[in-house]
């Protein structure tokens, strides 16, 4: 059948998404929204705002707790490019969701960079040459050629980063989930994610406190407080209404407020 509707597809679909840890805290609480294919997403709020617990449900990684979420009749829900998620679905949402932990050690673990950017195709069982040849590609796009038989443990914090997402980048998903991806790299590092990010053609949800990156990188920002949805809209918008980002335990970005002085001061020349 001909598609005759030209909106991008949605790759991800959360409804009424509510989240209470066995000790009681709640982390989210009736979070509802939707990202198209090819969306860059930022996802702020202050510590503890519940930004990490989000983006683990995309992939399954915590434990199923649907009689505590469940504040609601109808059932509470996260989509990935049409496969709900749950536990007897959770292989085809892991080939759909490419996961970046803040911490690269807990993302690597075989010895060598070739090995750890196979393993995921490899778990796809995909033919050898496949894999290969994903892992060379994987390895060139994010500026890591020649590094396959290096030992992943004498590796700088950027380049780690870099080999876990060559590893991500493997298992061409259809939606990245990036948890702090900018935290402790160097300028130069930040600047290559940068670019690597911009590349990628699939849609990106990218939880973060650096304001800045978002500006850079996202075409759309959500506000998580308290584990509720509190903003939802264009990154440029959001984050330059003071109030707003204040009121949420966040600063405007420099890079905005430089832009708005420049203005004012353009402005008050041309009285
Ligand atoms: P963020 O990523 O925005 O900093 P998190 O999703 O890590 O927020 O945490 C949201 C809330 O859930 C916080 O109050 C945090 O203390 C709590 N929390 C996170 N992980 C656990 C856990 N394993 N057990 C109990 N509470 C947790």
């Amino acid at each position: 059948m001909t598609n005759l509707d030209d909106s991008p597809r949605t790759v991800l679909e959360i409804q009424h998404l509510s989240y209470q840890y066995a000790g009681g805290c709640v982390a989210l609480d009736d979070v509802s929204f939707t990202v198209s294919h090819g969306e860059v997403v930022g996802l702020v709020g202050p510590s503890g705002a519940g930004k990490s617990t989000l983006l683990m449900h995309l992939n399954g990684l915590l434990p199923d707790r649907r009689e505590l979420r469940q504040r609601r009749t109808e059932p509470p829900s996260v989509i990935v490019d049409g496969v709900p998620v749950r536990e007897d679905t959770l292989s085809d949402v892991r080939r759909k969701v490419g996961f970046l932990f803040q911490d690269p050690d807990d993302q690597l673990f075989c010895p060598t960079v070739e090995e750890d950017v196979a393993f995921g195709p490899l778990h796809l069982d995909l033919p050898r040459e496949e894999v290969r040849r994903r892992v060379r590609e994987s390895l060139a796009a994010v500026g890591l050629d020649g590094y396959g038989s290096r030992s992943t443990v004498r590796l700088s914090v950027g380049e780690r980063k870099r080999v876990c997402l060559a590893g991500v980048f493997a298992c061409q998903p259809t939606l990245l989930a990036l948890d702090e991806p900018f935290s402790n790299l160097d300028p130069r590092s930040r600047r290559a994610l940068i670019a690597i990010l911009r590349d990628f053609p699939g849609a990106q949800i990218i939880a973060t406190h650096d304001l800045d990156l978002i500006v850079e990188v996202c075409s759309r920002v959500i506000i998580l407080d308290q584990g509720r949805l509190q903003a939802d809209g264009p990154a440029c918008q959001i984050l330059s209404d003071q109030e707003l980002v204040e009121k949420h335990g966040l600063e405007v970005p420099l890079r905005l407020r430089l832009a708005s002085d420049h203005e004012a001061m353009h402005s008050t020349r041309s009285v």
